[in-house]
């Protein structure tokens, strides 16, 4: 059989995909690819003094005088030019054989590039250039210099925006009115601005990104995030859920038998949890609440109105570990009450997860409890009413869709959802980040906690530090030794582990000391913790697999290896695993000196607050919103000139103007949210 011809790729059609590549396909697309510096191609320098500016780039012209391959010590072109003031060399290590022609003897160029001192005197290595004719005039704007994808020549950039410039509808979705009382500069003017500066402009505010143009830039940007989210939200609640109305006998006898009553922050949040639950358009709530402030027993009793109305309810943890023990602690506690937990993670044995699917399957199972494994192809719920992802944060965007969308096979509602973190976002920050979210907020500790005191300790008094683990061993509380963090090599780190996991036994031979890491298999994971719940094991040396939710109230003493290593929320979190339980708790946090600013600012911090929101401010301080949030979270994938630490004020007012459009100006809302998203606005909907 004869091969299917292909038709050949044109250019024009690569071109198309390289710019599809970096996400440009529409014209506006292409009028909102801004430049992210420029080069000042309105003066000639001579070329004399163009020898004194080294460090900086210039542009000189001249005549070339010579144009010679060489060959040592390597092969390389060597086109010399001069003008009135000397002659400078322009060195190609790189180079085509065209090149040599398009450089010929006699042929003027403008050539720009940093000026160094070599052997021949003034040159430029790897120049930019182009041939002219003598007098041809200078630009009078400076030329922007684009973000491009492998094998987009700028040239080709420039003249792709320039002409989508010219076929593009430049009306401003902003009235004069507006504009005015925003203070903002109007749309075209900023966007030709950005493209083709003129030379006299203020290059510090715009590399800064502080120009009126760029500020217009960002609010329109912040606005269409603003718009986009509280239409999905609209859109979401036009979606429609089943209404979850009745607090019925589970509810009543769970809080009943709970061991403790819920602290006023817990109540709190149980009734905003309660009100959505009974609306008939889906919730869509963050619960953010301190390490150990207890959102797993305000998840059960969310879970029990759903299975009091009649439906399934699912909880998906990030780690086994943790979805085994909210497994263990939900079931302890409700099924007494008649409630019957189905349990489902990637390491169960075929069979158990035929039988699990099963459960769920039929509606036999009242409450689902696992780890991604419940997103997974297969799992098909009868009556899924609720949905609760503990650490959300860990999860990606997708996977938290993916889990609202089971069970909505053919039916028109979704599930309500819960979603928990304990890693709290302050509240600017969810407001644009989580701007279709409704947030609550658990802002106290159960009652009895003692205050954890952190201690900072150089690692070569590690002596002292097995010393003092033997101490409160011997006194009956529990010890996590957390081993130090090897981003590099996962081998490493489990080496390391073992090696601690060595030392530490043989130091401390009349203890009994346990190993768990993230290779080990869940069963033997597991029997490690058990051991540790029960008691049996005095000291467990951990990697970070403990970091989220281990949940063992006598563990009053952790130490941290080489803490300078992690970042400050993963230290929050290892941290909050102790001071549980009523015993003063005490973590030490082990440096290898000589520390740097940023890992010192950290240990600082730990030091001096165990509050998750203070060091959540801290912790954005530090590193900035995008690294904080991570560019998983939704609405971080759209916002590409704005940055929310600096331009915090510009989202209020978006805000506020979104709102009011919202309610008054459909069309303008279609008009920006097209021209700022094109078809993206799907990423949001989440
Ligand atoms: P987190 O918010 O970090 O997920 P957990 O839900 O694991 O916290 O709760 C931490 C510990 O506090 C658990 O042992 C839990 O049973 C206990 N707890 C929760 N609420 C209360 C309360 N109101 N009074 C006393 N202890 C509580
Ligand atoms: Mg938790």
């Amino acid at each position: 059989m004869p091969a299917p011809k292909r038709k050949p790729a044109s250019p024009a059609n690569t071109s198309q995909t390289k710019l599809a590549k970096l996400g440009l396909r529409t014209d506006m697309d292409l009028v909102l690819h801004l430049p992210m510096r420029y080069e000042d191609e309105t003066i000639v320098t001579p070329i004399a003094e163009a020898g004194f500016m080294s460090g900086s780039a210039v542009q000189v012209e001249g005549v070339v005088t010579s144009c010679d391959v060489q060959f040592r010590p390597r092969r390389q072109l060597v086109v010399t030019i001069a003008d009135e003031t000397g002659p400078l060399v322009m060195r190609f290590l790189n180079f085509y054989g065209s090149q040599t022609k398009q450089l010929a003897e006699g042929v003027r160029v403008r050539a720009r590039g940093e000026v160094r001192h070599g052997f021949l005197g003034a040159e430029m290595v790897h120049p930019t250039y182009k041939p002219v004719k003598e007098g041809d005039p200078l630009p009078s704007v400076l030329t922007p210099v684009y973000p491009a994808g492998e094998g987009l020549s700028q040239a080709f950039l420039r003249k792709a925006i320039a002409s989508a410039m010219s076929r593009i509808d430049w009306r401003d979705t902003l009235s004069e009115q507006t504009r005015a009382a925003l203070g903002l500069e109007p749309f075209e003017a900023s966007v030709r601005l950005l493209h083709n500066p003129p030379a006299d402009v203020d290059e510090h505010a715009l590399m800064e990104r502080s120009h009126p143009a760029w500020t217009r830039m960002k609010f329109d940007e912040l606005l269409a995030q603003q718009l986009s989210m509280k239409r999905a939200q609209a859109t979401r609640r036009n979606r429609g859920a089943t209404a979850l109305p009745r607090i019925g006998e589970l509810s009543t006898a769970f809080m009943q038998a709970l061991p403790f009553r819920l602290t006023a922050a817990q109540q709190r949040v149980l009734e905003e949890i309660r009100r959505d639950l009974k609306e008939s358009f889906p919730m869509q709530r963050l619960l953010q609440g301190d390490v150990g402030s207890g959102k797993t027993v305000v998840a059960a009793l969310a879970a029990a109105q759903a299975i009091d109305s009649g439906y399934q309810a699912a909880l998906m943890a990030p780690t086994e570990i943790l979805a085994e023990q909210h497994f263990r602690k939900i079931a302890t506690w409700m099924e007494p009450l008649g409630v019957r937990v189905a349990w489902l993670t990637g390491s169960l044995k075929k069979k158990e997860k035929a039988e699990a699917q099963a459960r769920i399957e039929s509606g036999d199972a009242h409450l689902v409890i696992g780890t991604h494994a419940l997103i997974q192809e297969g799992v098909e719920f009868a009556k899924l009413g609720l949905v609760i992802v503990d650490e959300q944060h860990r999860f990606g965007v997708g996977q938290r869709l993916a889990l609202r969308n089971k069970g909505v096979d053919g039916a028109d509602t979704v599930p309500h959802q819960l979603m928990m973190s304990a890693t709290p976002i302050p509240r600017t920050l969810a407001m644009t980040y989580y701007a279709d979210l409704e947030v609550s907020v658990i802002d106290e500790l159960p009652p009895g906690r003692t205050p954890i005191v952190t201690r900072i300790v150089d690692q070569n008094r590690r002596d002292e530090v097995i010393e003092r683990v033997h101490a409160a061993a011997l006194e009956g509380r529990q010890v996590y030794w957390v081993c130090p963090l090897i981003e590099e090599s996962e081998a490493l780190q489990l080496q390391t582990a073992t090696d601690t996991h060595a030392v530490l036994s043989a130091a401390l031979p009349d203890l009994n000391v346990g190993l768990v890491h993230g290779r080990m298999k869940p069963a033997e994971k597991q029997a490690v913790m058990d051991a540790f719940i029960g008691g049996e094991v005095h000291l467990l040396v951990a990697t970070t697999v403990i970091e989220v939710g281990v949940d063992v109230p006598n563990a009053s003493l952790m130490v941290i290896e080489h803490a300078e290593r992690f970042g400050l929320s993963q230290l929050h979190q290892l941290r909050g695993r102790v001071g549980r339980g009523s015993a003063a708790s005490v973590c030490l946090l082990l440096y290898q000196s000589p520390l740097g600013p940023v890992a010192k600012q950290r240990l600082m911090t730990m030091r001096e607050t165990t509050d998750g929101f203070e060091i959540a401010r801290r912790d954005l301080e530090i590193r900035g919103p995008g690294e904080f949030l991570g560019a998983r979270q939704s609405g971080q994938a759209m916002l590409r000139f704005a940055d929310l630490q600096t331009d915090q004020w510009l989202v209020d007012k978006a805000r506020d103007l979104a709102q009011a459009l919202l309610q008054s100006d459909p069309a303008t809302v279609q008009a920006h949210l097209e021209r700022w998203l094109g078809g993206r606005e799907e990423f949001l909907r989440v």
